[in-house]
C-alpha cells in the first residue's frame, strides 16, 4: 500500500493561516504522472499540444492509498472545463488519455446546486461530455469500474468518497445549498442502500475550496442551515464587523459526514484555500466563468 508523505511546510502554513481548527491537516501531496509537455506561454500546453500533467493534475493520495481507485483535481493550469455549458471535448479526450479511458467513460454533473445524488452506471458514461447531462443532481455514486465521475468547481467543495471494502465510490459537488441540503450525507446513504457500504469503512476527502476565513456570506444563509445544521450554526457562521458572516463550508461538510457515520480519522480535509491560492480557480476572486477545476474519482479496472 502506498503511504502518503507528511504535509509540506506550505500546506501546514496555509492550514494555520486559514485558522480552521476543524481541519485535519492533509497529507496530500502532488503525485505527478503522465506526459510532460514543454510549457508554453500559457503555461500548460506543450509544443505538441500535450498537457503538462505535473502542473495540471494533483492526486488525492489519502484516497488512492486505500485501494484501486484514482482521485484527483486539476489546477488553474488546466481550467478548460465548462460548468454547465457544452464540454470542451478535446480537454476531456486529453484527460481520458491520461486515465486510459474515453470521453464516453466520463460523467460530468450538470451542477445545479441540488442536494440530490444519482447512481451512475457504465451506460451513463458521456453524460455532460458528448451529450447533454441529465439534470437534477450534484452527487454521484457507483460501484462500477472504469467510469470517471467528475464535478467542476471554483470555490465549492468537492467531496470524494471511497469504500475499500465494497469497492464503491462517490463524488459530490457541494456549495452552500448542497451542504445545507445534506448532499454529502445523501451520498453516504446512497452507498449504504445501493452497495451495502458501512459508513465506518468509507474514506472521505474534501478537495480544495474556499475556506472559512474567506467565504463571506449574508445573514440569510444562516436560515438556510437552520433546518439541518441548527446545532452548529454558531460554529460555522462567524459574524463580521460589516454585518456579513464568514461561513466555514468545509467544517459543515465534515460535520455532515461524521453525522452520516464516517469515522473522524478517515475524513481528510484539504486545507488549501482556492481563494487564497495562486494556482487554483476561485470564482469569488476572479469572477471568471470559464475558469473551473475538474475533480474526479474512478475505480480502476
Ligand atoms: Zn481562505
Amino acid at each position: 500500500m502506498k503511504r502518503g508523505l507528511p504535509p509540506c511546510e506550505k500546506t501546514k502554513r496555509i492550514a494555520a493561516d486559514c485558522g480552521n481548527p476543524l481541519f485535519v491537516i492533509s497529507r496530500k501531496y502532488e503525485l505527478f504522472t503522465g506526459t510532460k509537455g514543454m510549457m508554453d506561454t500559457k503555461g500548460i500546453k506543450g509544443d505538441k499540444g500535450q498537457v503538462n500533467m505535473k502542473e495540471a493534475i494533483r492526486h488525492i493520495t489519502e484516497i488512492e492509498a486505500c485501494g484501486p481507485v484514482q482521485a484527483f483535481y486539476t489546477t488553474a493550469a488546466w481550467n478548460d472545463w465548462q460548468c454547465n455549458e457544452k464540454a470542451d471535448l478535446k480537454a476531456y479526450e486529453e484527460l481520458g488519455r491520461h486515465f486510459m479511458i474515453t470521453p464516453s467513460e466520463i460523467v460530468r454533473i450538470p451542477q445545479t446546486h441540488t442536494a440530490e445524488v444519482r447512481k451512475i452506471k457504465k451506460e451513463d458514461g458521456g453524460d455532460g461530455i458528448i451529450r447533454k447531462a441529465k439534470e437534477g443532481y450534484d452527487g454521484m455514486i457507483t460501484d462500477e469500474k472504469g467510469i470517471l465521475l467528475c464535478t467542476v468547481e471554483a470555490d465549492c467543495v468537492p467531496v470524494y468518497l471511497y469504500d475499500p471494502v465494497k469497492n464503491a465510490i462517490g463524488m459530490v459537488h457541494s456549495g452552500w445549498r448542497g451542504c445545507a441540503g445534506k448532499i454529502a450525507e445523501h451520498a453516504v446513504e446512497g452507498m449504504q442502500n445501493r452497495y451495502g457500504c458501512r459508513p465506518e469503512d468509507i474514506v472521505a476527502a474534501l478537495g480544495p475550496c474556499i475556506c472559512g476565513s474567506c467565504y463571506e456570506v449574508g445573514e440569510e444563509l444562516i436560515d438556510g442551515f437552520a433546518g439541518n445544521f441548527s446545532e452548529i450554526t454558531s460554529v460555522i457562521f462567524k459574524p463580521k464587523e460589516n454585518g456579513k458572516y464568514l461561513l466555514d463550508l468545509p467544517a459543515a461538510i465534515r460535520y455532515s459526514l461524521i453525522r452520516a457515520g464516517l469515522t473522524e480519522g478517515k475524513i481528510f480535509a484539504d486545507p488549501v484555500c482556492t481563494f487564497e491560492s495562486g494556482d487554483l480557480c476561485s470564482w469569488r476572486r476572479d469572477h471568471d466563468p470559464a475558469a473551473r477545476m475538474l475533480t474526479g474519482i474512478m475505480l480502476s479496472e
